[in-house]
């Protein structure tokens, strides 16, 4: 038997394997499994080359766990070690600078273990004391055991064991025995050893037998050997990319599409990515890529390695490239990872790309799952825009869906406005903005349908891209200047008949929300009123909505704007009535605010040009007097105006239909229209 220290070159390593690696206690079980994993195959390698002429036997990887001991075994029937290379490999823990390494990745424990040959010693974190019984396949080798209970001393001596291969034996402490119990370790194994090359069996498979759940002989295997990633897509059938997605979420619905990624030069990548189907935010986040390294799981963050719209995407990701002892801002910088990242990117357009043009149908049907996706990917990766752009598709109100191309041809000869740019017209809801999306089509335009969560950004995306494209949303003006074609007719009436009218109107406008009253000639055969929203405002609040910054917007109340149409018969008539009604009261007040008005004017023409210094106070104090007449007069005016308006039975209905168009008109002043409407019946 010998002893002696084990061979860190600064000092104790334990403590700070502890310490610093704390929080990924349980990556010891995957550490120990792959080592026995390599062990196996390192063996299988020898033995095709004829190194080692013995019997392979059915390689495997056994984990036991016995809570009477306080034991959790790992074993493995591989290369084995002599008591030199036990010596050599697990002694001798040459590491230089460890400290000083962990110090600067203390956030990233995982990725120091398995990289820096220290994937054994993770062992410490949750053992007592460690056991290496092992015998190496070399002829007359004779078998060890290495003893160490987390100090530096160790014991190496001469032991019996009849097998080839290792067993590292835990003697897992007082405050980690939960790594004793089946669920933990087969949670564990689950986790990290799920696709592992060789058998990794954890206890015997049970089966309901006799009204019980009872063990029979089989060996428990938690692996699948050849995970469908890790096979040619020539091999593989649509059914098995299905199963393969289950195997990896068990709880998610069929997956949209898959990509298979295969690269080996110049760097190896093996993965699947599936579009998933999503019904709700919530779910996006829950199944994340996974990211493995030869089939060993290591993490489910793949931030940095794939673009960031990807990270929306399932499945996995194989690379022995990806440097994982680095912080993620270093891997961002890496050139393997951007090269990687590239070729994800490239891959996913171009599988898209086929689909669509192989498929165009099948393609179409899932557009709308897809939608989210590849917007996304638009909206923060210029390169995928440009690949995305010919494969990205429009849908419009009747369910048809139609390339960024294929909709400016169709839409080129009626939808092109005065100034040569191209308009399109969408509806964010089909049942909301009905009589618009109506008029729209009566007038031979096409209407989109923009109801995604990224719609409003993807907008601003486009008519950025092109200039000379216009997005406005069907409701967000009267149908004749959505599209203007020529420069507005002139209203006829003159600016005091539109004064008094603005008033008329104003009185009966909701409470709710900001009125804003114009005139425009619209022709006899249009509406009377109509209400509109500002397409800037609208898309102003929507983007609050989704961004907190943008706040202001969010609290401001919405704003519409009540178009009134001078030449419709109906609105005629209300001038004219208000004419015949207030004329007599209102002249008066008009004479009077002329005569002030020509007061005010002499004055100010007295006193031109002299700064407001040399202008003497009295002037100044009856200016302000004509001011707070005025004032007051286009106030008794503007009561006038607002009783008569409340008391006109037509503004209140012209007003109230324009609403309920809109699906604006609710509670009591729904119930006074109704009233109203069968009163002017009768
Ligand atoms: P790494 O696996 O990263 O090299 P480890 O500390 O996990 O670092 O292991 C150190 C070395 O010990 C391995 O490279 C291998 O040579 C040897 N070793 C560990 N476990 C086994 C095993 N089960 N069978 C044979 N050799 C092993």
């Amino acid at each position: 038997m010998s002893s002696g220290k084990i061979g860190v070159a600064t000092g104790n390593l334990f403590p700070i394997i502890k310490k610093f690696l704390y929080s990924d206690h349980e990556i010891f079980l995957r550490e120990l499994v792959s080592n026995a994993v390599d062990a196996s195959q390192k063996l299988k390698v020898l033995a095709s080359n004829g190194e080692f002429k013995g019997e392979l036997g059915e390689l495997k990887v056994r984990v036991k766990a016995d809570k009477a001991a306080g034991t959790l075994t790992v074993s493995d029937n591989g290369i084995g070690m002599t008591a030199e290379e036990v010596d050599k490999y697990i002694n001798q823990i040459a590491f230089s600078g460890a400290e000083e390494f962990l110090e600067k990745y203390k956030d990233n424990g995982a990725a120091i273990i398995g990289h820096f040959g220290l994937g054994f010693y993770s062992a410490f974190m949750v053992s007592d004391r460690v056991e290496i019984v092992t015998k190496s396949y070399r002829e007359g080798a004779k078998a060890v055991r290495w003893t160490c209970d987390g100090n530096p001393e160790y014991t190496l001596e001469e032991t019996e064991k009849a097998e080839r291969g290792t067993d590292i034996i835990l003697h897992v402490n007082e405050e980690e025995k939960d790594f004793l119990e089946d669920t933990k370790v087969s949670e564990l194994l689950t986790k990290y050893c799920k696709f592992l090359p060789i058998p990794v069996v954890f206890g015997k498979k049970k089966e309901w037998k006799d009204g019980e759940y009872k063990e029979t002989a089989e060996d428990n295997v938690i692996n699948d050997l050849n995970p469908a990633w890790t096979r040619k897509p020539a091999d593989l059938k649509e059914e098995d990319y299905t199963k393969f997605y289950h195997e990896l979420y068990p709880m998610a619905q069929d997956p949209l599409f898959h990509i298979h990624l295969n690269v080996d030069y110049p760097f190896t990548l093996t993965g699947i990515l599936y579009f998933p189907k999503i019904d709700n935010k919530f779910e996006i986040q829950k199944n994340k890529i996974q990211l493995y390294c030869n089939q060993v799981y290591v993490t489910d963050s793949v931030e940095g390695i794939v673009p960031e719209y990807l990270t929306l995407l399932h499945g996995v990701i194989d690379s022995p490239d990806i440097p994982l002892n680095v912080s993620r801002s270093y891997l961002q910088s890496d050139r393997n990872v951007k090269k990687i990242s590239n070729h994800i990117t490239k891959k996913v357009a171009d599988s898209l790309t086929d689909i669509f043009k192989n498929q165009r149908e099948e393609y179409e049907k899932k557009w709308d799952d897809l939608k989210i996706f590849i917007q996304y990917g638009m909206l923060t990766d210029e390169k995928f825009a440009e690949r995305a752009n010919s494969i990205f598709l429009l849908k419009n109100t009747e369910g048809k869906y139609f390339t960024y191309e294929e909709y400016q041809n169709l839409i080129k000869a009626e939808q092109t406005d005065k100034d040569n740019k191209l308009v399109f017209l969408y509806a964010t809801d089909v049942h909301e903005q009905y009589t618009y999306i109506e008029a729209a089509k009566k007038r031979g335009y096409d209407v989109l349908l923009m109801d995604g969560q990224l719609d409003t950004h993807f907008i601003n995306h486009l008519e950025q891209k092109t200039p000379d494209h216009r997005f406005v949303r069907v409701d967000s003006d009267v149908i004749e200047k959505l599209i203007p074609k020529t420069d507005a007719k002139a209203v006829d009436w003159s600016h005091e008949e539109q004064e008094e009218l603005r008033t008329v109107f104003s009185s009966q406008v909701p409470k709710e929300g900001m009125y804003m009253v114009s005139f425009e000639a619209l022709g006899e055969t249009a509406e009377p009123v109509i209400v509109t929203r500002s397409e800037f405002m609208r898309r102003m609040k929507d983007m609050a909505a989704l961004n907190p910054g943008m706040s202001f917007y969010g609290a401001m109340g919405d704003q519409y704007t009540l178009v009134v149409n001078t030449e419709h018969k109906l609105v005629k008539g209300v001038l004219a009535d208000e004419k015949a009604e207030m004329t007599a009261k209102i002249e008066p007040i008009n004479a009077e605010m002329k005569e002030v008005e020509k007061k005010k004017a002499e004055l100010d023409e007295l006193n031109k040009g002299k700064k407001d210094e040399e202008i003497p106070q009295v002037d100044k104090d009856r200016k302000a007097d004509y001011d707070k007449q005025l004032g007051e007069l286009r106030k008794q005016k503007e009561t006038l105006l607002d009783e008569y308006g409340k008391g006109n039975k037509i503004v209140g209905q012209l007003i109230d239909l324009a609403l309920l168009a809109n699906g604006l008109l609710k509670g009591e002043a729904l119930d006074k229209f109704v009233k109203r409407s069968v009163e002017l019946i009768k």
